[in-house]
């Protein structure tokens, strides 16, 4: 469940919040063993140039592979899928396993013989059960990793990533079982009407976690100024800056050192207000030529110019008052139906469900509800994204215009760099794209920059005059 890690938000809107518990709680950033959320994201269909005289001939693809890497990307997609709803589903019964063993109840009972505060014990229970999460998520994270490593996208060493992760939990046992025991007291203080009381909690959370994301970044990864080594380029932003008519001076351009970890590339905008800030992967800046790295960054700006963030989080908001008054229904059914089984309530005395979720133990019950509400909620959530990132790719195509030569085939370019160095399917099941993309598919958005001309005859893009 993720109070704060709210859904609409994964976008390239980079959401590195440090208080995540589901299969992505202990890593910070980019789930290695994807393509990750926040990036310029690539990924596909069908592959090129088949027609037959049977069936109408399709369009030419302009996200393309060569044969090897064709072969890795397609066997990648599918253990990507694999580990992706295996994760899922696994931090479900987790939970539900938690209440069904009792371990949950055993917990809060040891809790309560070691400490008589309660605020301790909560806290306590609260950072034991991280504990429990994260380490029933390890042999999956193992293993994302071992593949990432064997495909070639991670180069990071198995020392670093364990470090990596350790940063991670060490994070989310100092903030979350705080932020937990918050919102357990609402549950206990307001048994009725704590939904709405937490609802109204989970929106300055959410805005404070993007605020100071950016403050977390240098301690998974190392940044510079992106001038630094890189002037013709932030040069070259510039121009993308002026015509954007946005105010993000080179201190507020970063080059994150990404390449002793991962042959992956991403930029990505994060923070608000005063920590907003570009941040470009020193891959992508190294690696392809400028006039691509200035359409991801025009995209990025995309992002920041259209509000992304500030849109993805009052949509979260609207969408979070429903998801917690249905999931305070559901939970309450599950405490009528599983109470006394679970341990929440003695056997013999009248339950109350709403009295049985005030407890610890019953606050694990409201997580594992609002986890099945995420995981049902996914495709919508993805679809907002995807629309978003949509909105983003035109923004970026029409930034460069008039700064690069040929931003169709620039864009289409960046996309192509951006799915070999993912091995991004070209041709994924339009199901799991559905369910599982916050971008669409490489495929689609190169098709896409492909044909997209607003100035042929004399016309303009979408957001910008000329
Ligand atoms: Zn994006």
């Amino acid at each position: 469940m993720n109070f704060a890690r709210c859904a609409m938000l994964a976008g390239c809107v980079a959401l590195h919040l440090p208080f995540q518990l589901t299969a992505v709680a202990p890593r910070l950033g980019p789930a290695p063993h994807t393509a990750p959320r926040n990036v310029v994201n690539p990924s596909a269909s069908p592959p090129a140039e088949s027609s037959s005289a049977s069936t109408p001939a399709k369009p030419p693809q302009a996200y393309k592979l060569p044969p090897d890497k064709l072969a890795k990307a397609i066997a990648l997609g599918r253990i990507r899928n694999i580990v992706d709803l295996a994760g899922s589903l696994l931090d479900l019964a987790v939970l539900w396993l938690l209440l069904a063993t009792r371990a949950s109840a055993a917990i809060e009972s040891w809790s309560q013989r070691i400490t008589p505060r309660r605020w301790l014990q909560g806290l306590f229970f609260f950072a034991i059960f991280l504990l429990i999460t994260a380490l029933a998520d390890l042999p999956l994270d193992v293993y994302a990793h071992h593949v990432s490593r064997s495909y070639g996208i991670s180069v990071a060493g198995w020392g670093d990533w364990l470090l990596d992760l350790s940063k991670g939990l060490g994070l989310s046992i100092l903030f979350v079982p705080p932020i937990l025991l918050a919102f357990n007291w609402i549950v206990r203080r307001w048994p009725r009407r704590y939904w709405l009381y937490s609802w109204m909690a989970t929106i300055p959370l959410m805005v404070v976690s993007v605020f100071i994301a950016p403050l977390f970044e240098p301690i998974f990864n190392r940044y510079e100024p992106l001038a630094k080594n890189h002037p013709v380029l932030v040069g070259e932003l510039q121009k993308v800056v002026a015509r954007t008519g946005t105010s993000i001076p080179p201190e507020r351009m970063f080059l994150m050192k990404a390449a002793q970890k991962t042959n992956g590339l991403n930029a990505y905008v994060s923070g608000l207000g005063s920590t907003k800030r570009i941040v470009v992967w020193d891959t992508t800046a190294d690696r392809i030529p400028d006039d691509q790295v200035l359409f991801l960054l025009g995209h990025e700006t995309g992002h920041y110019v259209l509000n992304h963030i500030a849109k993805g989080l009052a949509l979260s908001a609207v969408a979070l008052f429903f998801v917690y008054w249905g999931c305070a229904r559901f939970a309450a059914w599950l405490a009528r139906g599983f109470g006394v089984r679970w341990g929440l309530a003695q056997e013999g005395i009248t339950l109350r469900s709403v009295a049985a979720l005030s407890s610890r133990s019953g606050f694990v019950v409201l997580l594992f509800t609002i986890s099945v509400a995420g995981f049902v909620l996914a495709p919508i959530d993805n679809l907002v994204s995807r629309y978003f990132e949509h909105q983003a790719d035109v923004y970026g195509q029409e930034a460069i215009h008039g700064i690069v030569t040929d931003p169709q085939k620039t864009a289409v370019a960046a996309f192509n760099a951006l799915g070999e160095a993912w091995l991004e399917d070209p041709n994924p099941s339009p199901f799991l794209e559905c369910w599982t993309y916050s971008h669409p598919s490489t495929q689609s958005r190169a098709n896409f920059a492909a044909q997209y001309d607003p100035w042929a005859n004399g016309g303009h893009g979408e957001f910008f005059d000329k």
